[in-house]
């Protein structure tokens, strides 16, 4: 039972890396825990301040004669810190970091905040001049002038930056100021997003009415909810299926009890369409964060959030972390989106950690997507999770899309060397003439890294594993996972073919061809290069949903997010890119990106057409995607995972070494993995834990970019069934390279793939 307590006063105040150590009193001995509230002296009077626990020990940092000791435990309601406090320790022990940089995730760091002057834009007409405003711009088709007069239906006032997001530049604002209908106003610091609305609009109002299939699902969670159930549940919902109002109304329900909600979203998702629906809904009463936040904004935030003067946030994986006193639901939209896990550490997962968080304050989870994760999808399988299905758009009259998968093995032999296969061709002849807009996307991850056939679609595998090899610079082909390598062949090593290239063509390239075959049509590309000044992303979206351009090329960005109803055509130039990268998750990512750009076709009335090019039509994600057949795919996906022991059949860690220094790396590396063999055999094989669950080492190997900002890497992956024995190991490991030296000279890190 530990003796001493790190505790911390007042978090808004203190560094949180500044803990205070206290002596325990004996009668509180085996009560404290981290997060726990204790009333402490601090000071040269001594006062007594409310403290938070932060850790545990048996060891005095100083001579404990002069340590100080808890006076009790706080009494009073347990806050929202408390909670967080608690998250931290459960990450710290469950990903591996230390305290302080747990600490620094879930608690907002205080800083003063620059009293930024805002600006507005305010309109000066009444309701009815606005209308009439909106109604001419329609007729003469200003898209721009449009899209601000209906804002101006909703509230009195827009933040300026929402402007740039609806694409309405200073051109188009100039006359109207110029003829005193708009005025653009700096108001100090007034930073919720949604505070310019006039109100929430009340149920009875909005456009929605839920459908059968929304409603049952509706009904059913908040049954439980108010009959004292709490769990985790999947809504599995192709896209448009009707999730986001579902979301609204279960927030609705758990706030009309008082209690707060938040809402997860990629922030890709994060558009101006969304938190307009948002705000229409709930008013002032809902925030949003973004990465793009400042520390300090971040905070302000979040005070309003502990003040209670908003009930709702959303934002991307951080939102988790809002101080809510009386959080009753978390949301994680397309919960199967890999931002959910945090690459810096400690390197949490939003999805566990929101259960965890919701399990402290008697929350529920709602997990949403349209391909749920292989892990998600298998607890709900289980019954660990509720599970509901929706298979219809929630929209009338919006079909599903006709899909053709199209064999470009065979378009070569049949003499098409274009990178168009004439199925696409002529959709987007006919898409053009009738003035309908088509997407073209490129799964560009992995781009040019492996080499691939043109004859026979094969691509270089590895003769150990179910990956391909990576094509390095020197010409090897390297397996990222066993180390296995081979020279560039020449020809393909299955039909002798010398078309053996390294894959994929990329978005510029693709352009330039579009506009080629069709010199006349208007042709946006949007890839990291179009997006990454400010803004940018935003801008081409409303160009494009403003009907400025024909065809939009893209990368993975084009597929999430914004809803292009005259959109009629998809067509994935490349479907198998993603299908060989070197992760055991490329088929389910692969499977997930082809349907949901898949999804992208057909939004409203019009048929959908999408075009699935590939070399290997005959894979199985590639199958299931074109028939939109998710229960196969999964089936197929949980074979392969099951055979090669990959999670969720098996737990699996990475563990890296990385030092600038080769020498140290390559011997830590054999430390590492010296010790957590020889610890991983003896706690499965002795009088353990689980006598029949070895632990299988693989590697270890040089990283996929081994050298990587002068640090040379080298990764070590362990699998078990059991989870525990793994979190076993890395504790042992890491203790171990500690005491022997090695984790002052290199840097060790354990990540649960
Ligand atoms: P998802 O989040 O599953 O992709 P959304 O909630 O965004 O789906 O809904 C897709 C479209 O259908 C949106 O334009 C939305 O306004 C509309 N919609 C959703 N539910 C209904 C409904 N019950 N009746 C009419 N339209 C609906
Ligand atoms: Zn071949
Ligand atoms: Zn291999």
């Amino acid at each position: 039972m530990a003796e001493f307590a790190h505790i911390i006063i007042d978090i808004s105040h203190e560094k949180v890396d500044r803990p205070f150590q206290y002596r325990i009193p004996e009668p509180l001995k085996g009560q404290i825990y981290a997060g726990c509230q204790v009333d402490v002296p601090f000071g040269k009077g001594n006062q007594i301040r409310k403290g938070y626990v932060v850790g545990l020990s048996n060891q005095a940092s100083y001579d404990p004669e002069k340590l100080k000791e808890i006076v009790g435990i706080h009494a009073g309601s347990i806050s929202a810190e408390s909670q967080l406090i608690q998250v931290a320790w459960w990450m710290k022990e469950r990903y591996g970091s230390t305290m302080n940089q747990a600490l620094k995730t879930v608690l907002p760091v205080k800083q003063k905040v620059k009293q930024k002057e805002k600006r507005w834009i305010c309109c000066l007409l009444d309701p009815e001049e606005r209308k009439a405003q909106a109604a001419e711009a329609i007729k003469k088709k200003y898209k721009a002038r449009e899209r601000l007069f209906e804002a101006f239906l909703e509230m009195d006032r827009i933040p300026y930056e929402m402007a740039q997001q609806l694409n309405i530049t200073a051109a188009v604002l100039k006359p109207l100021i110029e003829r005193g209908m708009i005025q653009v106003e700096a108001l100090a610091d007034y930073r919720n997003p949604a505070a310019g609305f006039l109100k929430p609009q009340s149920k009875a109002s909005s456009l929605v009415t839920l459908n059968t299939e929304q409603q049952a699902v509706v009904s059913d969670i908040c049954t439980e909810y108010d009959s004292g159930i709490r769990k985790t549940y999947l809504i599995h919902g192709i896209t448009g299926s009707g999730k986001t109002e579902i979301y609204m109304e279960l927030i609705e329900h758990v706030r009309n009890q008082g209690k707060e909600a938040i809402l997860l979203i990629p922030e890709i998702s994060l558009t101006y369409q969304t938190v307009m629906r948002f705000c229409r809904r709930f008013g002032n009463k809902v925030s949003f964060i973004n990465s793009k936040l400042s520390a300090g904004e971040r905070y302000d935030q979040f005070e309003q959030a502990k003040k209670g003067e908003i009930q709702i946030m959303i934002g991307p994986r951080s939102a988790l972390f809002t101080p809510f006193q009386n959080l009753g639901l978390i949301i994680i939209d397309e919960e199967h989106e890999a931002a959910y896990k945090s690459e810096i550490t400690p390197r949490y997962h939003a999805r566990e950690t929101a259960q965890y968080r919701a399990g402290l304050c008697s929350a529920s989870v709602v997990l949403g997507s349209a391909t749920p994760s292989v892990e998600t999808y298998t607890k709900a399988l289980h019954g660990i999770y509720g599970y509901y299905k929706i298979n219809r758009r929630a929209k009338k009259n919006s079909m599903l899309p006709k899909v053709w998968v199209v064999d470009m093995r065979k378009e070569l032999r049949e003499g098409n060397r274009s990178i168009f296969s004439r199925c696409l061709q002529d959709l987007m002849k006919e898409k053009l003439e009738k003035q309908e807009q088509a997407i073209l996307f490129l799964n560009r991850r992995g781009y040019s890294s492996f080499l691939s056939c043109r004859n026979c679609g094969e691509a270089i595998k590895c003769h150990h594993c179910d990956v391909t090899l990576t094509l390095h610079q020197d010409d090897r082909l390297v397996c990222h996972y066993c180390g296995y390598q081979i020279r560039r062949p020449r020809l393909c090593p299955v039909c002798s073919s010398p078309y053996l290239a390294p894959f994929g063509a990329g978005t510029q390239k693709v352009e330039a061809m579009v506009q080629e075959a069709f010199p006349l049509a208007r042709v946006l590309r949007m890839d990291y290069d179009t997006t990454s000044k400010k803004g940018g992303h935003q801008a081409i979206l409303s160009a494009f949903a403003n009907h400025e351009a024909d065809i939009l090329v893209g990368t993975q960005m084009i597929v999430k997010g914004h809803d292009f109803p005259a959109v009629t055509l998809v067509g994935i130039l490349a479907a198998d890119v993603s299908l060989y990268a070197p992760d055991y998750r490329c088929g389910e990512r692969t499977f997930q990106l082809l349907t949901q750009a898949a999804g992208r076709a057909g939004r409203d009335e019009r048929r959908g057409h999408v075009v699935i090019q590939t070399y290997s039509p005959e894979h199985y994600c590639v199958e299931t995607a074109a028939t939109q057949n998710y229960e196969q795919f999964y089936q197929k996906e949980m074979e392969y995972r099951k055979l090669l022991s990959y999670p969720p059949a098996c737990a699996l860690m990475a563990l890296m070494v990385s030092s600038s220094n080769e020498g140290v790396t390559q011997n830590a590396m054999e430390a590492a993995f010296r010790i957590a063999g020889s610890f991983g055999r003896r706690i499965t094989q002795g009088a353990g834990i689980c006598g029949s669950e070895p632990v299988k080492m693989i590697g270890p190997v040089n990283a996929a970019i081994y050298k990587l900002n002068d640090m040379y890497r080298k990764i070590l992956y362990m699998k078990c069934e059991n989870y525990d024995i793994l979190i076993k190991i890395r504790n042992h490991t890491e203790e171990e390279l500690k005491q022997q030296g090695f984790s002052g000279q290199a840097s060790i890190l354990f990540d649960f793939m």
